[in-house]
């Protein structure tokens, strides 16, 4: 069985007191029926630790994880931060390689590659986002950038890491636009993703990686998204802003998997 896996990337909002208030309204609406999905929230750095512990007080079953993170442990790289850091401020995941990052930070898949292997081999789970632009598309290369940001981002991670890996399908034309993909366009993709998978892991670690979609996701358009047979969960931006939506976005892969 595959997981099931929630999580929403605040970008760069949530100061101290909206991390209380969004924390505050996730807290009451999470129910023990959601067991069997994996949640998880990625505030902004300053943000990490207070989310968690308000969470971890709270004995709510939800994660923190970050947005980004860098390849080195210490040293002269200012304004960045390590893997190590992360896990010491209670993060578990940690999303690598958002469309966000590659387009205005120029991050290619080789340092999100690096970026990668030191979250793997400093216990952070790493949620990797892949995706096509709206050019890229149109000029029908979806699956080639597809195979060559996977290829990039994956090299040298072993089988056995990749139980830890989540793969994020993000086409970039859908994110923060409201333009989600038909339920049959991501699954298109999520399936190419996991024979692709496959082609460099093996049948087990292809049936066993989740991929989540992550684009204009939201709580009325979750349902006919999880449902596709290779949509395991749901990276969201907006809508995990709004506690009520995130909740029901939860509730709703709880019953759909
Ligand atoms: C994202 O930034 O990862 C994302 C999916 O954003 P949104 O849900 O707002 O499109």
């Amino acid at each position: 069985m595959r997981r099931t896996f929630i999580c929403g990337n605040w970008k760069m909002n949530g100061s101290l007191d909206e991390t209380m208030n969004l924390i505050g309204g996730l807290v009451p609406r999470y129910q023990d029926s959601f067991v069997n999905v994996e949640i998880a929230v990625c505030p902004p750095f300053t943000s990490i630790a207070l989310a968690h512990s308000l969470l971890s007080d709270r004995g709510v079953r939800i994660a923190v994880g970050a947005q980004n993170c860098h390849d080195q442990q210490k040293g002269a790289y200012t304004g960045e931060i390590s893997t190590r850091m992360l896990v010491e401020a209670g993060c578990t995941y940690v999303i690598v390689g958002h469309s966000e990052r590659r387009a205005i930070f120029s991050e290619t898949n080789e340092f999100i590659n690096k970026k990668i292997l030191a979250a793997l081999s400093n216990g952070l789970k790493p949620i990797v986002c892949v995706g096509e632009t709206h050019e890229e598309r149109e000029l029908q290369r979806t699956f080639e950038v597809l195979l060559e940001q996977l290829r990039g981002c994956l090299r040298d991670v072993t089988a056995q890491q990749m139980h830890q890996v989540t793969i994020a399908y993000e086409p970039v034309w859908a994110i923060g636009t409201g333009k989600t993909a038909t339920p049959e366009i991501a699954q298109d993709s999520h399936s190419f993703i996991r024979s692709e998978i496959e082609a460099l892991y093996g049948k087990e670690v292809a049936n066993n990686v989740c991929i989540q979609y992550g684009g204009s996701m939201n709580a009325s358009n979750a349902e006919q998204l999880l449902h596709q047979p290779d949509i395991d969960g749901g990276l969201i931006g907006g809508a995990a802003l709004d506690a009520e939506s995130f909740m029901t976005i939860v509730r709703i892969a709880s019953q759909a998997h």
